[in-house]
């Protein structure tokens, strides 16, 4: 099967079709199979995987992931792709196109209903306003996602696998790395997509724990407190979950902070995700 990640078999089907790119749909399509390849692997899909893609443009990831997955999913929000899909796939029939907007889809029917429940893995180059919250839906979602692997802004991939004590490190890094570990795959030259997009991305895979490590009282409570953490980045730790909407008094946060062994004046950004667990466990005790 002919590869579409070429300048020239790009601009082919965009031709073919006097496809009109969208920007606010973030329409930067991938002329580079290096890229490709580093995505699949960074994934680390096999023949006996469950692949959701969303975004496939005209299928030139798609494509090569039918070659090695069992199956793929692509969701798409741009109903001018759809034929256009149905043609460059059209030797691929492992493939289903779904033409919906991944923000208005029920993630955990859409996986039942297509793949049956199994466990997938979720591939994506979206534009990057909307990454973010797909990351943290699908990680969030009771369903199996074993590995995801995103385009994403350097600096989002950056705060995505940052460490404690860094500038990047914030509540995304800790949402993420709840769930998962991150590893930064590959830096994308702006050069190569069409048309080429402002900035350059970098692909990130998430491999999701195969357990959850923490052992949360209330893992919604837990959010509030990283958030509570780094809402106030220059202040103590005592004083931004003080100030927070969380219903305790200062000297009560002292108190919880001295029951989880953390030193009130640490900032928030210097906690592990341990010590956040700990923390939101001594305060939900102390809430009760
Ligand atoms: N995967 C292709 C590639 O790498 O060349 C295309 C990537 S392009 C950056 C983003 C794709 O996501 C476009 O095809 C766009 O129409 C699609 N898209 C944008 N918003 C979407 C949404 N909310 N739901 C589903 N697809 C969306």
């Amino acid at each position: 099967m002919e590869k579409l990640s070429t300048y020239r078999n790009t601009k082919d089907v965009v031709d073919k079709y006097k496809f009109k790119f969208s920007k606010s749909l973030g329409q930067n399509f991938l002329i580079n199979s290096n890229i490709i390849d580093e995505i699949i692997n960074g994934a680390r899909i096999t023949e006996d995987d469950y692949v959701v893609e969303i975004g496939p443009g005209i299928g030139t990831l798609t494509k090569e992931m039918a070659n090695i997955a069992k199956k793929v999913v692509a969701v798409e929000i741009d109903k001018k792709l759809i034929p256009i899909l149905k043609d460059t796939l059209s030797e691929c029939d492992n493939v289903e196109v779904v033409n919906q907007d991944i923000l208005k889809v029920d993630i955990k029917e859409l996986v039942n209903e297509k793949l049956d429940g199994r466990p997938i893995k979720l591939v994506a180059n979206l534009p990057y306003y909307i990454t973010t919250p797909i990351v943290m839906k699908f990680l969030e979602e009771d369903i199996v996602v074993s590995d995801i692997v995103v385009m994403v802004q350097k600096e989002v991939a950056d705060r995505m696998s940052a460490d404690p004590c860094t500038k990047a490190y914030g509540s995304l890094s800790v949402a993420v790395q709840y769930y998962s570990e991150p590893h930064i795959i590959a830096k994308v030259p702006k050069s190569m997509f069409i048309p080429q997009p402002n900035v350059d991305s970098t692909v990130i895979a998430l491999r999701a724990h195969e357990e959850i490590k923490h052992d949360l009282k209330d893992k919604e409570l837990f959010f509030k407190v990283v958030k509570a953490a780094f809402s106030k980045r220059r202040k103590t730790i005592l004083n931004a979950i003080s100030s927070y909407d969380i219903e305790l008094s200062k000297e009560e946060v002292n108190q919880v902070l001295e029951d989880a062994s953390i030193d009130a004046k640490r900032r928030g950004e210097t906690l592990s995700i341990d010590e956040f667990a700990n923390l939101a466990n001594k305060v939900y005790d102390k809430l009760e």
